[in-house]
């Protein structure tokens, strides 16, 4: 099937995408078995949407998720820098449990399309910037729902999320994940560090569970979340990631990891309401950013 592009706003000539692609190998190769799309059509999706996903992961320590023969086949997270990984991928250096490592970082779309001629499929930053490691910029309430949660019960359960967040002075902003669930994120003005911006989830979290125990969980027991939504505050941990908002997914589908305005979550049908070629018209159509005032927001993290 001929690839599908995008007239993104700022996505360049096809001519030019085209010769920019020389470094990628096997375009024809097939990610998405039952989707029928290619590893082609995946850097071809990356550079379309590009001036809406480099703001999301550029200068942010990165967790990759590679899937060398496709979805059907076994993935894997990889989080350390390589050289094999080709130019425009970085090394930074950051202090972990067993001394130090060079992570990876990118500045750019070629960065992200090296990455992609290795086989990543899914972009997973940090909610710090590389050099800043330590003063998180942003939080994650990554909303997981057990199995037998209707998705009408989850969408009420971010909107409540926000609600609350607004309570105590604090924007944010909704994602459909391109899984199972949602996340709210909600920037914050660098500063405190991980261990406060831990606490301060974990107190959030345990709140909405007081509050509403039977519809809320705030600990990973599988046992604990049946029935139950699970806020998961573990995010907002040192070297925890999320999924970059307009990353694929590597699942069936090629489900996108979506931000939206709270009006359009609202509106959504499900978690993976967006696959790779809706995403791409959507990003072709969008005029204004759904996360409109998320980059200017300054705003500091309380103390609860
Ligand atoms: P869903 O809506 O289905 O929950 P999700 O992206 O929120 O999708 P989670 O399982 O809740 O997926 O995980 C949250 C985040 O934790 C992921 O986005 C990813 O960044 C990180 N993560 C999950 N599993 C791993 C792993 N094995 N290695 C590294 N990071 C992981
Ligand atoms: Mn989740
Ligand atoms: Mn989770």
């Amino acid at each position: 099937p001929a690839p599908r592009r995008a007239r993104a706003g700022r996505a360049r000539p096809l001519q030019e995408t085209a010769m920019s692609d020389t470094r990628l190998s096997h375009p024809e190769r097939i990610v998405y078995p039952v989707a029928k799309i290619s590893k082609g059509e995946v850097a071809d999706y990356y550079r379309a949407v590009e001036a809406w996903l480099l703001p999301e992961l550029v200068e942010r320590p990165l967790s990759l998720l590679r899937c060398p023969d496709g979805i059907a086949s076994a993935c894997f997270f990889q989080k350390h820098h390589a050289d094999s990984l080709g130019e425009g991928v970085h090394p930074v250096r950051l202090r972990e449990s067993a001394g130090q490592a060079d992570y990876v970082y990118v500045r750019d779309i070629e960065g992200v399309s090296a990455l992609v001629q290795m086989n990543t499929l899914e972009f997973h930053p940090w909610g710090a910037k590389r050099q800043a490691p330590d003063r998180p910029d942003r939080l994650v309430f990554d909303l997981d729902p057990a199995e037998d949660i209707a998705w009408s019960e989850l969408k009420r359960a971010g909107r409540e999320v926000r609600d609350r967040l607004a309570e105590i002075g604090l924007d944010s902003w909704p994602r459909l994940s391109g899984g199972k669930g949602m996340h709210v994120v909600v920037p914050i003005r660098p500063g405190p560090r991980w261990a406060e911006a831990k606490a301060f989830s974990e107190a959030f979290a345990d709140a909405m569970v007081a509050q509403s125990p039977l519809r809320y969980v705030a600990t990973a027991s599988k046992v604990a979340r049946k029935g139950r939504i699970f806020i998961d505050w573990l995010r907002n941990a040192r070297g925890a990631t999320s999924v970059a908002s307009w990353s694929l997914r590597a699942r069936e589908g090629a489900p996108v990891a979506m931000p939206l305005r709270w009006d359009e979550f609202s509106r959504a049908r499900s978690s993976t309401d967006f696959d790779l070629a809706k995403a791409l018209r959507r990003a072709a159509r969008l005029r204004s950013d759904p996360w409109e005032g998320f980059a200017e927001s300054r705003q500091r993290l309380p103390t609860i």
